[in-house]
């Protein structure tokens, strides 16, 4: 082997600071868009996934973007899952957790089922709580409406994340009213962001094939855009790991980017893993661990304008999630309360992790915690009673850094710039 000497070392040392090992040519070009800050295409994406393009090298250029945007912070809060009913009228070929409405592991939750659930999440100091479920076939807009009027009115403090754009594409038939006017509606009665879910793949070759009844990815971008347009900040999402390809993925990343650019609402892109147990999928081979880190690093590439790439360790596994905070992650989700969904599909990690240990995880990884509420602001917590919290302040991310954005022509917009509607 010949030795490592001083010059050739230094040859080697980009003048960003990074070290570069020996770039596979195939991603020369990329490298040299993405430390100008200049915005990758379709084909740089498909790129990305070719297997002869190692995936060190990859997550080396997302990590470089990663702490352009967020530095060596790593993101958690402190959170409950509300799953109000299972029951649902579609029959998405992925999803484990639905049930017929006669079957017996169909529930539909009551008021003070669902009020207890927030007193437990506020005893054990969360600051938000996740609301996502079935399409039931009995209840009406009432029943979704109340349910988070009861839960804000009781627990005023408690951010509400609730109801993906497939619930609220429900509300709009069972109310007869525009996207607009239920969105108003849920912001009246407590909601504050809308979470990610119910986009899994655009493409229509791929979602008419495992979802073909839920709104589609038009009706999914348009609920996005007047929420953002509303004030709410959101999240989005890709399911991956079952039929698509590397193409759909792409197309997908690119379609939420295209929004980011009208409006700037997406806080936080989730990619997630697809786990086939108990799914009309159940044959399909659950995604392996380096397409995780993979499809994490290239959705921190391709989305050059999404402040925050999330980590869910549920779905990924803790090693995993933690190992992604060197691919282009910079969130780990929360502690999780109570989440069904998809250990409901065999996910096998734990149902909650305290404070200390997904702190642990963090430092672990050579990242630095820090606690973040739903939008993006410190969670200061009373060192003699931590279940006692208060918002801080807002955290800086680098829309400001030029590298970041002139070159991609993204739009410089985000939390300074957008109403924050916790209380
Ligand atoms: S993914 Fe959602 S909409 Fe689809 S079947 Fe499951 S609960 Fe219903």
């Amino acid at each position: 082997m010949v030795p490592l000497t001083l010059a050739t070392w230094l040859s080697k040392q980009h003048p960003n600071g990074f070290f570069v090992m020996n770039i596979h040519p195939k991603l020369r070009s990329i490298r040299d868009k993405v430390e100008a800050g200049q915005r990758l295409n379709l084909q740089d994406g498909l790129l990305l996934y070719d297997p002869d393009v190692p995936l060190n090298e990859v997550g080396e250029l997302a990590n470089l973007v990663r702490e352009r945007w967020n530095g060596n912070a790593a993101y958690y809060n402190l959170n409950t899952h509300l799953n109000p009913t299972n029951v649902c009228v579609y029959r998405c070929t992925f999803c484990a957790f639905r049930s017929d409405l006669r079957d017996p592991k169909g529930y539909a939750m009551t008021d003070e089922q669902i009020l207890a659930r927030g007193q437990e999440a506020v005893d054990h100091g969360c600051t938000e709580m996740h609301i996502v479920g079935g399409l039931h076939h009995q209840k009406g807009y009432d029943w979704y409406l109340n349910m988070v009027r009861l839960l804000h009115n009781a627990f005023p403090r408690l951010h509400l994340k609730a109801w993906t754009a497939v619930e609220i594409n429900w509300f709009e038939f069972l109310a007869k009213k525009s996207v607009r006017a239920v969105i108003e509606d849920l912001m009246a009665a407590g909601v504050g962001s809308l979470p990610g879910g119910g986009a899994e793949i655009f493409h229509p070759e791929v979602r008419d094939r495992i979802c073909e009844h839920k709104a589609d990815a038009s009706h999914w971008l348009e609920i996005h855009r007047t929420a953002h347009e509303l004030g709410l900040r959101t999240n989005c999402t890709m399911l991956y790991g079952h039929i698509e390809q590397p193409y759909h993925r792409i197309d997908h990343l690119i379609r939420l980017r295209e929004l980011q650019d009208e409006t700037g609402g997406f806080q936080t892109f989730i990619p997630l893993a697809f786990h086939p147990d108990n799914t009309g999928l159940s044959h399909v081979k659950k995604p392996s661990s380096l397409l995780d880190l993979r499809t994490m690093a290239v959705s921190r590439l391709m989305l050059d304008n999404i402040p925050h790439i999330k980590a869910y360790w549920i779905m990924l596994g803790i090693g995993t999630a933690q190992t992604a905070l060197a691919y282009g992650a910079d969130d780990l989700d929360g502690t999780v309360r109570h989440e069904l969904i998809y250990h409901d599909a065999g996910a096998t990690t734990p149902e909650i992790l305290s404070v200390d240990t997904i702190r642990q995880l963090i430092v672990e990884a050579g990242r630095d915690p820090v606690e973040r509420d739903t939008v993006y602001r410190r969670v200061v917590r009373d060192e003699s009673d931590p279940i006692q919290w208060q918002v801080g302040e807002a955290i800086a991310d680098g829309r400001a850094n030029p590298l970041r954005s002139e070159s991609s022509g993204a739009k410089a917009v985000g939390p300074s710039s957008a109403p924050v509607l916790i209380p």
